[in-house]
Formats: C-alpha cells, structure tokens, sequence
C-alpha cells in the first residue's frame, strides 16, 4: 500500500518537496530566513496560500516556545504541522443498504475511472456493487464504464446514449433496492461549461434518488484532478455552489508535481480529499490517510 502512494508521490517529492528536503538538510539553523524561504516554497507548490501562511505560522510559534534547534527537529516540525493541516474528522459512514454514492466533476478529471477504482475497493470488501452509467452524453463514456464493470465483475445499469441520466438512476436504483445491493455508485457527466443546466441534472438526479432511497446519496464525490493543481481548487468552488459535495477525489498524483494542492484543500474548501488516485488501473487507488500523505512528500529519497 505504502509503496504505491510513495510512487504516486515521487513526482511531487521530487520537485518543490525535493528542494524543500535539500534546504532542511544543508541548513544548519532554524531562523526567519528559513522559515521565509520555506513559506515561499510551500506556496510555490501548489499548497495555497493561507494553508501555508498557517502551516508556518505554526511552526513559528513552535520554533519560539520549544527552542527547536537542528534540522532534523525542523523537519519533525513540519511533518507535524502538515499532518495538522490535513486531518479531519471524518463523520461515521452511515450504515445503509444500499449506500449510495454519486461521482461529479469536469470531463476527463478520472471520473469513470475513480468510480470503477471505487468499485473495486468495495467489491474487495466483500460488497455487491452497482454501478449506473448516468454520463449518457456519449456512446463512449457509457462503453468504459461497461467495460469497468465486465472486467470487475460488477452488474452496470446503462441505457443508450443521449437518454436521460435521471432515468439511469431512477433504474439503478430500483435494480439496487430490488437486488439488495450494499453499494450504489452513480457516474455522471460534468459540462460545467452549462452550469444552469448542470445544476437542473444534478438535482434532478438527486431528487430521482432520495424518492426512492431516503437519505442518499450518502456520498457525493467530486473529482479534481491533481494535475491542475490550484486551478483545481477554483473548479471545486464552483462545483460546491451547485452540489452538496462532501468528500473529494484527488485523480492522477501520480502524473504531477503539483500533488502540493492536497495540503491546501481542506484550508480553502472545507472538505476532505476522502481518496487520491494514483494511476490508472483499479488498484491505483488509496483512502487519504494524512500521515502517510505527509511521509511520503518528505521521505528522503
Ligand atoms: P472522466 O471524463 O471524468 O470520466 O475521466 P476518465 O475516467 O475517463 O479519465 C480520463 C483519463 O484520465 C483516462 O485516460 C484515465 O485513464 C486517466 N486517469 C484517471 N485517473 C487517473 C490517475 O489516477 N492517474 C493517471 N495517471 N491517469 C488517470
Ligand atoms: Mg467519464
């Protein structure tokens, strides 16, 4: 498991966390200097900047009381704040049969993709999943997700292409109470470029939905990919004005320097990245574990 996010990270160690490593080791003392230099870095990587103006002013005010004094209890330091700045308190997962989960986000974020990541890491829990192809804006995107599901093993509810996706869902989730399912996960299409009628599919969705099953979706999950970094930031502000979105996924770390933006999310959105991607192959996938995060940006190489 560690391996696999060490390597989704290596692009982003590499870069800014790279130089931000060498600092650590060649300086000798933690003065303001080093701690304006770290800031600037820090922001220089995608982190955000009033994450990092935290993050150092924590350490700040560490480094004052304690009296740190050698690198090595520097880089602790930080470690620890990140992991601060990252830890959330993650509500109890509601126990509901079927627990329904709804995939948004802009087209080519890894939609498709992270819903069949997500198949597969429930379906490795011993879950009967379902999965509905709601993105019936192309023949294609109904064709991948299929084929996700052949391959897992995982039924697809899926009608033709340019169909209504509320009605994708309304069958879904017919099929899902019907058949007993454990996991609902719902993929949709993401044309923010039309945020009025986004916003009527979604919610049309979400009525088509809770009629049937109250209180779902239980998880609704927006995808950013990594790779645009603080851009991706300003796609989810407007995705959150449209969508009740309570976890993200953060898609293709693995291809970015930029992985510095989950440091800053939590500061500048208020929702947890629940899961990163890190590939593109089902097993690609890890639930967000901070401290592991953290570790394998510093970890030397
Ligand atoms: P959608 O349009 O949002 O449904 O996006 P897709 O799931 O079709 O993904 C778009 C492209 O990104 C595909 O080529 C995927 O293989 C790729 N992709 C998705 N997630 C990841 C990831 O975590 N890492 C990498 N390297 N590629 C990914
Ligand atoms: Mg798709």
């Amino acid at each position: 498991m560690f391996g696999k996010l060490k390597k989704g990270l290596s692009k982003t160690r590499g870069g800014v966390f790279g130089k931000i490593n060498r600092i650590l080791t060649a300086k000798r003392k933690i003065d303001d200097d080093l701690l304006d230099e770290l800031e600037e870095l820090l922001i220089t990587a995608d982190v955000g900047v009033s994450a990092t103006l935290d993050m150092i002013e924590n350490i700040r005010q560490k480094v004052r009381k304690e009296k740190y004094e050698t690198t090595e209890e520097l880089n602790r330091l930080i470690i620890e704040a990140v992991r601060e700045e990252l830890t959330f308190d993650e509500p109890p997962i509601p126990d509901s049969k079927p627990y329904v989960i709804l995939m948004i986000g802009v087209n080519g974020t890894g939609k498709t993709t992270s819903t069949a990541k997500l198949a597969h890491y429930y379906k490795q829990q011993g879950k009967d999943v379902l999965l509905a192809a709601a993105d019936t804006f192309r023949a294609a995107a109904i064709d991948q997700l299929a084929t996700w599901g052949e391959r897992l093993g995982v039924r697809v509810i899926r009608h033709q292409a340019h169909s209504d996706p509320a009605a994708v869902v309304f069958d879904a989730c017919a099929s899902a109470v019907a058949s007993h399912a454990d996991v609902l996960i719902i993929d949709t299409a993401g044309r923010l470029h039309n945020k009025v009628n986004l916003m009527n599919e979604l919610e049309k969705i979400n009525r088509v939905i809770s009629r049937q099953i109250p209180d779902a979706p239980h998880e609704v999950i927006l995808v950013l990919d990594a790779g645009n970094g603080q851009n991706a930031v300003q796609q989810a502000r407007e995705f959150i004005k449209v969508a009740k979105v309570n976890a993200l996924f953060l898609s293709k770390l693995d291809g970015t320097a930029k992985g510095g933006v989950v440091l800053g999310i939590k500061k500048e959105l208020g929702i947890p990245v629940r899961y990163i991607g890190v590939g593109e192959q089902v097993d690609d996938m890890e639930r967000f574990d901070a401290g592991a995060f953290v570790e394998g940006l510093f970890e030397k190489e």
